[in-house]
């Protein structure tokens, strides 16, 4: 099952993801935490990418298609992948099916989550993530037991640097220009779903699971 997810920055996509991985046992490709990787380790891509994600600009595509053409070919993407994150203009989207045709592969959904833009600036600016396991929580509507701890593996809770709110708006201004004429590409293409994603992760969750197991 190949899946893309499409929708703004803070509308659960990570979320989602990190929840069909263990359903399905397919793994999720999100080029933002490729990003973050590579700058927590200090490599050369890491370092060109840092000044375009602290603006919350969008990195370079010829960054971005390299780092997710060697991912796609990794063995774990066999039976399937969940891209998140990716693509984010339509000429990442157009290299993404170029890239798939030579794989001899196909995308099977583009499931779009739809969430009004004061909600993602709320669920943003509050987002806090585990260093050391990915765990995401908010300060309001997921907080940790313990403050500023992970419930799952006691690692330390941080908030991401673009998700300041000066730094939201600019991701939001990039989204609505760049991002969001995807959901027609992909709705001509017949595989689009649009999803509302201001419900809760467990709604939300039901109705993707309904969707992928052709039962929505
Ligand atoms: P995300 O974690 O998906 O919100 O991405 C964080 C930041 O990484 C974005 O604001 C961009 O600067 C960069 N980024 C992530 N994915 C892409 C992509 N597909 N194309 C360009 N830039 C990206």
């Amino acid at each position: 099952m190949n899946i893309v997810f499409l929708g703004p920055p803070g509308a659960g996509k990570g979320t989602q993801a990190k929840i069909l991985i263990e359903r399905y046992g397919i793994p999720q490709i999100s080029t933002g935490d490729m990003l973050r990787e590579h700058r927590a380790k200090g490599t050369e891509l890491g370092k060109k990418a840092q000044e375009y994600m602290d603006k919350g600009q969008l990195v370079p595509d010829e960054i971005i298609l390299g780092m997710v053409k060697e991912r796609l070919s990794q063995a774990d993407c066999e039976k399937g992948f969940i891209l998140d994150g990716f693509p984010r203009t339509v000429a990442q989207a157009e290299a993404l099916d170029k890239l798939l045709l030579d794989m001899g592969k196909k995308l099977d959904f583009a499931l779009a989550l739809i969430v009004p833009d004061d909600l993602l600036v709320e669920r943003l600016t509050g987002r806090r993530t585990c260093k050391n396991c990915g765990m995401m929580y908010h300060i309001k509507y997921k907080p940790s037991k313990v403050e500023g701890k992970c419930d799952v593996c006691g690692g330390e809770l941080y908030q991401r640097p673009d998700d300041n709110e000066e730094t939201v708006r600019n991701r939001l201004k990039v989204y609505h220009e760049q991002t969001a004429p995807l959901i027609e590409y992909y709705r001509n293409k017949g595989i689009l779903r649009e999803i509302d994603g201001s419900k809760s992760i467990e709604e939300i969750t039901q109705q993707i699971i309904s969707i992928l197991e052709g039962k929505a």
